[in-house]
């Protein structure tokens, strides 16, 4: 039995709360409109300074606490996961409409991520190197930096609240987590499993709201030492320039326009299976999603038609029955967004050579439901070709070598993800060197990250830093230097160096 819009809270300092003014926000279901999933705290900028206050109290102990033993409590949530997995999973369709297929994915990418921290706190390595001067140790170490301020989005309400949460606590940061507003149900077990899993009270604060009402005053607080954000790459320069004012560490991961080359050689079914799933898998909203397919000449024609078959094939509808394919947009203002960039296109003289429209059949009524849309006839220069449309939409180039795909595959602002589908190992290990993106696939989609590989992107997609694997913890922890002199008297770097006989 569904439990219907229930009343969620924030929690800070150790308590389930609502927020100071009693204000409330709903979240309803995409796919069914008039379902709401739940109601929760409108929080503003008293209930952040609240949770920043807790927070740096926390730090204080939590700090202190071995590394290994922050991370035996990972081990407890990885297994916790494990236990609610199905559960979860469906809460995440019901409140963001990806497919039960892919929310249970994007669970196991939690899962996965808890259980990788509960082996990395072992692992939580600095260097030993050796000293100029006799009688004297270096040594770098990893430091906790202080309160960390989370803010995510929505399409993937479990892997990358983990991806953050779960690296800031276990290199002993407190913190202030913000997530969308679309997803807060999904931001709020995983909270509730955090604390089942034995983090102390403080360390772990959970506020819901808007991003102007709490996420800008999270940014601003000087409270908060470093801020780890994804969505938008409009609201990502917006977090930069106001923490920077205040030379917090910020990571950003921000937008994509990924695409997927295929080259003669290629394995077509393979490469056909790829960009299905790259561009309409989450409705073709993920930040790796593909949203360009670059196709060699020769094989152009036949790979459209074949395209365009399976495109329309889609089963679209509620993801939380097991035989749909493709869920909805997440509301109303995206759905509108789609649709405008599908006009556009039209005016640029792109052909639109299936979908471009609303889907409303009988039970899809009630939601924001957009058809497989493919565009042939794109040029590198049209606004489909450049900008991040965020939706079931593929635009399709036509290129007349390899040198002309990768051109093209650079030719936008982003660099998140790229993949190339050939069998010439030349081709692939130039596609390795030349496509400008933070990853790179070889016959393989532009999605389908692992936890413990780095992730992220180049260009306007971030600032440099990377989620996941080790790099996450370089992010999440601030390096010692510390020089250990045991010579008993003053040695002078670079002044008393080589005078090997005095040791
Ligand atoms: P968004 O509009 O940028 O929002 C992301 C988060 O920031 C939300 O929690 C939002 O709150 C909050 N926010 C909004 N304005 C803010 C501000 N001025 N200051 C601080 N926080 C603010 O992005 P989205 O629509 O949720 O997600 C889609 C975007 O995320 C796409 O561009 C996608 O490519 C990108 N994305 C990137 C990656 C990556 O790893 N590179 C992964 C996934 C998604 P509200 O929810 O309350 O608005
Ligand atoms: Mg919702």
């Amino acid at each position: 039995m569904i439990d219907t819009d229930k009343k969620y809270f924030n929690f800070i300092d150790g308590k389930w709360c609502d927020a100071e003014c009693g204000e409330r926000f709903e979240n309803r279901n995409p796919a069914r409109w008039d379902e709401v999933v739940g109601t929760f705290p409108k929080s503003k900028k008293e209930d952040v300074d609240k949770a920043v206050k807790a927070a740096c109290k926390a730090f204080q102990t939590w700090r202190l606490v071995p590394v290994p033993e922050r991370a035996r409590l990972f081990q407890k949530l990885g297994d916790l996961m494990v236990q609610h997995k199905e559960e979860i999973s469906k809460l995440m369709t019901r409140e963001m409409g990806k497919i039960l297929l892919e929310t249970r994915g994007d669970t196991q990418e939690g899962i996965d991520t808890a259980y990788y921290a509960a082996g990395e706190g072992r692992r939580l390595f600095g260097h030993t190197v050796p000293s100029e001067l006799p009688n004297k140790f270096n040594m770098t170490v990893r430091m906790p930096i202080g309160v960390a301020g989370l803010i995510t989005p929505w399409n993937f309400p479990m892997a990358i609240p983990c991806w953050k949460v779960i690296p800031a606590l276990l290199c002993g940061n407190p913190l202030v987590f913000k997530p969308a507003s679309f997803t807060p149900a999904t931001a709020t077990r995983l909270i509730e499993l955090i604390l089942e899993a034995g983090f102390p009270p403080g360390v772990i604060n959970l506020v819901h709201g808007s991003g102007t009402q709490v996420g800008v005053p999270l940014v601003q607080h000087p409270g908060v030492d470093l801020i780890s954000f994804t969505g938008s790459s409009a609201v990502g320069k917006d977090i930069n320039a106001r923490a920077g004012a205040q030379l917090k560490r910020v990571s950003l991961e921000l937008g994509g326009k990924n695409a997927q080359i295929v080259m003669p050689d290629a394995n077509m079914e393979l490469a056909l299976e790829g960009v299905l799933w790259g561009a309409f898998g989450t409705t073709g909203q993920r930040c790796t999603a593909t949203s360009r397919l670059i196709l060699h000449q020769e094989i152009h024609y036949d790979f459209v038609d074949k395209l365009i078959n399976r495109a329309n094939a889609i089963r679209i509808g509620d993801g939380l029955d097991e035989s749909v394919e493709m869920g909805p947009c997440i509301d109303e203002n995206q759905r509108n967004t789609v649709h405008e960039y599908v006009q556009i296109g039209q005016k640029e003289g792109a052909e639109l050579r299936c979908g471009g429209g609303f889907y409303e059949e009988d039970e899809c009524k009630g939601g924001w439901f957009y058809r497989p849309t493919i565009f042939t006839g794109v040029t590198p220069e049209m606004r489909i070709a450049k900008e991040e449309i965020f939706g079931p939409v593929l635009s399709v180039i036509k290129v007349k070598d390899l040198d002309e795909a990768i051109a093209v595959h650079n030719n936008t602002d982003y660099g998140l993800s790229s993949s190339i589908y050939t069998q010439d190992v030349n081709a692939a290990f130039k596609a390795m060197r030349d496509l400008e993106a933070g990853i790179t696939y070889i016959n393989g989609p532009t999605i389908g990250a692992e936890c413990h590989m780095p992730f992220g992107g180049v260009k306007e997609t971030g600032n440099g830093h990377r989620e996941g694997g080790w790099t996450v913890y370089e992010f999440f922890s601030e390096i010692k230097t510390i020089y250990v002199d045991f010579s008993g008297k003053l040695q002078r770097a670079q002044i008393d160096t080589g005078k090997v006989k005095e040791c």
